[in-house]
């Protein structure tokens, strides 16, 4: 059951506001402001609680934790009331009710803020959960993929091992299997070192700053010269923005989506279009290519760690570049997502928000 605590004098009525609402809520009505789910003051002591309860619901933050005002039209008010035509800093009063009440527009509106303080409650209580379950996530892929490589490191040594010294005592069988051991191996490790990449994004983040996205950009594509000298890809792209960000992690983005609409091309050599648009506070930032294109069936899950929809032997890769990016875009509070018809290419946005002016 809900508790109100009473703040109500003897000019408010309190014992007949008390009989009130006794059959509903569990009623306190000591002087001293205790803990309580809602707290009813009227217009007189309002100025004498203020102080208290101004700390109580301080406390109770970020929980609602609702103040209910009764006026009486006799009296002057003697405090200065919220103005619904402005925005002003929160206050202290969430409803105000008339005197005298009226029986059933009163309940309404505290079993309305009630809700919402329950409301708010078992949202962060799920919040708390939630950033719990995220914590040991993060230490879970962190160990793993850190505590894998030891191991790792050991069958690719013993395996170099065997092939130097037995490696002529091989037959063609031997040697096959023993190369398709170290493949394995090496695949394993670039696998690993994904996911500790991937479990980095947010532990190893460097702060948020201004980025010029087109030196972002000309850097990925400057990391990817080989890459685009081997396929012959041509790379266009609007003017970019500056945005708020990490300029290590938005290069990475930008880089992975570049190289994948190099990597997934086709026959043709690749031609590549950046593009930036504004839609309200948020850029859109889209790599487009004119490449093999993605099954709609396919589109999402391609944002999930190891998802691949090639073999190793069609594409290299390890199937963690896109759920990297979705994990970077996400520490940027923004969206990404695929447009793609099969056989004539993809369109990969992610959105970021328009970076606050800095005023004057
Ligand atoms: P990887 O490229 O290492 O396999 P990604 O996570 O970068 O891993 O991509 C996942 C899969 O999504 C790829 O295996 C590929 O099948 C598909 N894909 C990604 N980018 C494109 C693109 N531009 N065009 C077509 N398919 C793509």
């Amino acid at each position: 059951m809900n508790t109100i605590q009473l703040l109500v004098g003897d000019e408010g009525n309190r014992t007949a506001v008390r009989r009130l609402l006794e059959e509903h809520y569990e009623v306190d009505t000591d002087r001293t402001v205790r803990k309580a789910d809602l707290y009813l003051v009227d217009d007189r002591t309002f100025p004498e609680y203020h102080t208290d309860l101004s700390e109580r619901v301080e406390q109770s933050h970020p929980v609602f934790c609702p103040v209910v005002l009764v006026r009486r039209e006799a009296n002057d008010v003697q405090i200065s009331l919220p103005n619904p035509n402005e925005r002003e800093d929160p206050v202290l009063v969430d409803d105000i009710v008339d005197a005298p009440l009226d029986r059933n527009l009163l309940f309404r509106r505290l079993d309305t803020l009630l809700v919402r303080r329950r409301q708010s409650k078992d949202l962060m209580h799920y919040v708390s959960k939630l950033e719990k379950s995220n914590a040991s996530l993060k230490q879970f892929a962190y160990a793993a993929s850190h505590d894998l490589q030891e191991p790792l490191r050991m069958v690719s040594s013993y395996l170099q091992l065997i092939e130097r010294r037995y490696g002529d005592a091989l037959d063609d069988d031997g040697e096959e299997f023993l190369e398709y051991a170290v493949d394995g191996a090496e695949r394993m490790r670039d696998m690993i070192e994904g996911l500790l990449e991937y479990s980095r994004v947010d532990t190893r983040g460097e702060m948020m700053e201004t980025v010029d996205l087109n030196r972002v950009l000309e850097d990925a594509i400057a990391n990817l010269q080989i890459k685009i000298e081997e396929y012959d890809a041509t790379i266009t792209s609007d003017s970019l923005p500056s945005v708020e960000g990490d300029g290590g992690q938005l290069r990475q983005l930008i880089q992975n989506l570049l190289s994948n609409a190099i990597e997934y091309s086709g026959e043709d050599p690749p031609r590549i279009h950046v593009s930036a648009e504004r839609v309200g506070s948020e850029w859109q930032i889209s790599v487009r290519d004119d490449g093999i294109g993605i099954d709609p069936d396919d589109q999402n899950r391609i944002f999930d760690v190891f998802q691949r929809l090639h073999n190793h032997d069609e594409h290299p890769g390890t199937g963690i570049g896109l759920a990297l990016c979705q994990r970077i875009v996400d520490r940027h509070d923004g969206r990404i997502w695929v447009d793609s018809t099969v056989g004539e290419g993809s369109t990969f946005t992610f959105t970021l928000p328009v970076a606050a002016d800095p005023g004057p």
